[in-house]
This record gives C-alpha cells, structure tokens and sequence, in this order.
C-alpha cells in the first residue's frame, strides 16, 4: 500500500553495508543505511533486491537494498541462537517477568520463535520453522516498517510518551524535572495496588485502591500494561490510566520495561518511545560520584552511593536494551549531565508537537 502521493517509504530497522553483503550481485550498487533511517522505495518489482533512495536526499541515487522477505529468512538462518534466547532483565526482576508473560499476549498474540529444524531434501540446505510460542521475546527479525508523515492537530490528542533504560540512569529525576517544568502540560499515570491504603494517601491520587480480587479479574482481562508483586499485595499499571492522562489533554510520561513497547504500539498511543542512555563508564564515574541509586523498584527508599557494579551493569544493561529494541526507539537521549539532557528532552518534545514525523503507515487507518 504505497502512501502519500503514490510514493512508499520505510524506516530501516537494522544497519546495512553492502560492501559487508556476499550476497549482493554488486556492491557498487548498493544503498548503505543505518537503523532509523527512512528510505524511499524505487522498485519492488525484485523478489530479493529492492530499489531505494535515501528520503530527503539532495542528489538521491537509488540503489539496491535486500527485499524484506530475503532480509528477514537470511536473519534468521545466520542467528538462530540469538532468537531463541530469552531478554534476562537483571533488575526489577518481579515485574519484568511478570509483565513479560503475561501483557505479551494481550495484543500480541503468539510470538514466533525460529530454529534451524530440518534439511532441505532437495537442496539439502538447512530450512528455518516458525513456531509459535509464547516464551521468547526476541523472535521479531526487524527488517523495515512501513511509515508515513504524521503530524499531530491542535485538537488531537498528545501521543504518549514512553520512556526507557537502564535502573539508574537518570530516568526518574528526568521525568519529576518535566512534570515541575509545567504541571499543566505533563502527567503520569496513577498505579492501581491492592495493599491497604495508607492514612495520608487518598485513592486515586497515591494510587487506586482495588481489591486482589478485583486486580485478578483485570490481569485475566487484560488491562494491564505492567504488572508486579511486592510484599504480598500486586501493583500495577493500567490501560485506562494512560487513557485518563491523555484525556485530560496532557502528555503522559510512562516508563516501563522496554519489552512491553511493542504492545503500546498501537494506533490510539502512537507513542514516541525515548531511550535514555548512559554515558560512558568513565563519564558516569565522574558525573555520579556523589549520586545515590535505588537499584530497582523492589527496593523503594533504599538510595545507595553507586558501586563500580551499578556502573557496569548499567552499560551492560543498556547495551542489551539497545540491540534487542533499539529499533523501536524514535529518539536516544544520553545522559551525561543532567541540565543538558533535561533540555534535549525539552527541545524533543516541543518538535513533537509541532513538527512532522514517521510512523507508522497502519497508524493511519
Ligand atoms: P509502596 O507500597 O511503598 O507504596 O510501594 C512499594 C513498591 O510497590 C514499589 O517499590 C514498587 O516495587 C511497587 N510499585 C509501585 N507502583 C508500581 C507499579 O506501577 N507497577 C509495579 N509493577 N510495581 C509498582
């Protein structure tokens, strides 16, 4: 389904260097990209070689670039292991867990896994299978998304901001430092819990009140986004708090565990997914010598000074984040110094919404 003015463009979701290609009939001709660029589709007409130019070039050339279908079964057969390897999320272990069994299903459906199974009798080349299973969270092959120009109303609801990284990486004071920027302009979502509420919380404000029973029936039903047990009692994110956000003509600020981004991919959200990334090691030496870290949300109130170990189990962690997601991600924020990736984020938002961006083509529908 081309888009606008009959013209097709896709976002590339991997990187590619044709001069690394065997495969390509001649290197020559051939387009090289990197994830998150958006490419104009030329010709198709190739079941392996697609024709594209890079979108907004000056002198664009078109070139040859793998077909998505031929990207896609090549990815699979070279990296088996890789797709049938389970996302381990060091931290917030509980909920990551939680989350990732059962919100994945809710919109999803089955995820596939592949595996290399069986020789081909004919050629005698190994073939791929796809499975369905719910187990794996990382079977997507991103090869290239359909995307169109998008730009938001005045009347039209914010689209929803989510926000991932890595346990102490800045996250939380980045987004108290938006909602106290402008209180009228920002929101975030209220969590349900089914603990008993506290004298000085009110419900609805702290958090909504809501019985096990209750929080039992909305697992079933799927109404969360994210979900966790602590202490005996679950707390949980839901659909209808983001929608309660966005209805009252705020931007909502969520952050959550980047595997559950694809589910909130939906037309109603078109959420803006920003990736905040630590600096290097020696710059969160320098910059976080006298911070203090809560090493997960298990361990409310418990801030400690950063160990060496934080320090590399968050570059780790957002190294791993940013290979198995990073092509859901429209914007990376590094943060060095807080101040300047504070107004990054500022400068972000106000392009957000006001300016065009790609999304996705079935967005629009
Ligand atoms: P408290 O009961 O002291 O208000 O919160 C204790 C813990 O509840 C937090 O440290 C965190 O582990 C958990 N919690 C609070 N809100 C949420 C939420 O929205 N989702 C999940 N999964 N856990 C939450």
């Amino acid at each position: 389904t081309p888009s606008k003015e009959g013209k097709m463009f896709i976002k590339a979701l991997f990187d590619y260097d044709p001069n690394e290609d065997k495969a390509i009939p001649c290197k020559e001709a051939g387009l090289s990209f990197k994830k998150g660029d958006i490419l104009q589709i030329m010709s198709q007409d190739d079941a392996t070689w697609w024709q594209a130019t890079h979108e907004g070039d000056a002198n664009p050339r078109a070139g040859l670039i793998p077909s998505r279908h031929f990207q896609e079964r090549r990815l699979a057969l070279r990296r088996p292991e890789i797709l049938v390897q389970p996302l381990k999320v060091s931290n917030r272990k509980s909920y990551a867990e939680y989350a990732g069994s059962h919100s994945g299903t809710y919109i999803a459906g089955f995820r596939r896994s592949f595996r290399l199974s069986r020789k081909d009798k004919k050629t005698n080349k190994s073939m791929y299978e796809c499975k369905k299973s719910d187990q794996y969270d990382t079977a997507d092959v991103p090869t290239y998304e359909e995307v169109t120009p998008y730009r938001r109303q005045t009347n039209e609801k914010y689209r929803l901001v989510v926000l991932v990284g890595p346990v102490g990486v800045g996250l939380n004071e980045l987004k108290r430092k938006l909602l106290i920027s402008d209180t009228q302009h920002y929101g975030v979502t209220v969590p349900h819990t089914t603990r008993a509420r506290r004298s000085q919380e009110s419900d609805g404000v702290e958090y909504i009140f809501i019985s096990k029973h209750l929080f039992e029936t909305d697992v079933q039903n799927n109404k969360f986004i994210e979900y966790g047990e602590y202490k005996n009692n679950y707390y949980g994110t839901s659909i209808d708090s983001v929608r309660s956000v966005l209805a009252k003509n705020k931007v909502c600020l969520l952050d959550v565990q980047p595997h559950t981004v694809k589910h909130l991919r939906t037309l109603e959200f078109k959420p803006y997914v920003i990736f905040i990334k630590p600096p290097s090691i020696e710059r969160l030496r320098e910059t976080r010598k006298n911070a203090k870290i809560i090493s997960s949300r298990d361990d409310q109130g418990a801030a400690k000074p950063f160990t060496e170990d934080d320090f590399q189990e968050m570059i780790k962690s957002a190294q791993i984040m940013e290979s198995q997601y990073g092509h859901l991600f429209d914007k990376i924020i590094v943060n060095d110094d807080l101040t300047v990736a504070f107004n990054e984020l500022k400068t972000t938002f106000d392009k957000l919404e006001t300016e065009t961006h790609w999304v996705p083509v079935s967005w629009l529908h």
